[in-house]
């Protein structure tokens, strides 16, 4: 994988101007804040492991990051997941299909069991395997953010960037919002939980380090429940791609609505990738309508 810099490009909305670090053009699998969380992994010789293993959702875009890392370094790769739907396992596109393909081995749990597996799987592990919880929100996810952090930090140099003072990012473990919090403190960085509340947020965060001043979290005006269909996160999708950037649809479209009820100051906005489960959202809220 040969990485360059992603660049930051200038979008309008709702009169407002605002600015896209476009992190979801490094690569089509692994993109966006999942490129960042899983960096520490990307520069592990191949040799370190022969197998990594994971959990999560069954259409994660961290699994299909997962898989291509592993696709790449010959690792074996196992995800534990939930009984997977007839529908999903039918489709011939998407992160589940793509992820198969790169080779990943799936292991289908049980409703009842799959907590009790999950937490079991730490216990037996050889040196050679490594667990990565889901969603990558593992202090290893620390690094990566410091590059971005040092990116951004260049990249602010700019004239027409010098007096940014402000950075959003939606959350969903909250991983990649806190450890760029930390990573840049004279920043405030803007999240808003998309899985759960603001409170299961913080818990989430507070796993992993203490909550910085910085780092605010915006709580959403109404209760979004995370993959359902709401005809505003469709309508200001729209506006976006409109306006030039193709974001996803079940994390971004929280954030955007968050920052145009919420903030005035001018905003870099972090693209965290997941353009690669549009497509499947897209045909749901095409039956919708
Ligand atoms: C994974 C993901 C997030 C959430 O990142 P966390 O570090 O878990 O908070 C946000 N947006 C997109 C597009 C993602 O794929």
């Amino acid at each position: 994988m040969h990485y360059t810099l992603s660049p930051i490009t200038k979008i309008t909305l709702d009169g407002r101007e605002f600015f896209v670090k476009r992190d979801e053009t490094i690569d089509p699998y692994l993109s966006g804040n999942k490129y960042r969380k899983l960096y520490t992994l990307l520069e592990t010789p191949k040799n370190s492991f022969t197998k990594i293993i994971s959990y999560g959702g069954t259409q994660s875009n961290a699994m299909l990051a997962l898989a291509a890392i592993c696709k790449s370094k010959e690792w074996e790769f196992v995800y534990y997941t939930k009984t997977i739907s007839t529908i999903i396992k039918a489709q011939e596109y998407g992160n589940y299909y793509e992820a198969l393909s790169l080779g990943m081995q799936i292991v289908e749990l049980e409703y009842d069991l799959y907590k009790e597996y999950i937490s079991g799987l730490r216990l037996d592990l050889d040196e050679k395997t490594l667990l990565i919880d889901q969603g990558g929100a593992d202090t290893r996810a620390k690094k990566g953010l410091e590059v971005l952090a040092e990116e951004l930090r260049e990249q602010f140099k700019a004239q027409e960037l010098s007096s940014m003072k402000a950075i959003a990012t939606p959350s969903g473990t909250g991983t990649t919002a806190l450890y760029l919090a930390l990573s840049l403190p004279e920043y405030i960085i803007y999240t808003t939980p998309c899985i759960g509340n603001v409170e299961y947020l913080k818990e989430q965060m507070q796993a992993l380090h203490t909550i910085p001043k910085n780092l605010i979290i915006l709580e959403p005006k109404k209760k979004y429940h995370f993959a359902k269909l709401y005809d505003e996160f469709f309508d200001v999708y729209e506006r976006l791609h409109e306006s030039g950037i193709e974001f996803d649809l079940l994390y971004a479209p929280s954030m955007w609505l968050s920052l145009l009820e919420n903030t005035q100051e001018s905003i870099l906005y972090i693209h965290s990738g997941g353009l690669s489960g549009n497509r499947s959202m897209l045909e749901r809220y095409k039956r919708k309508n």
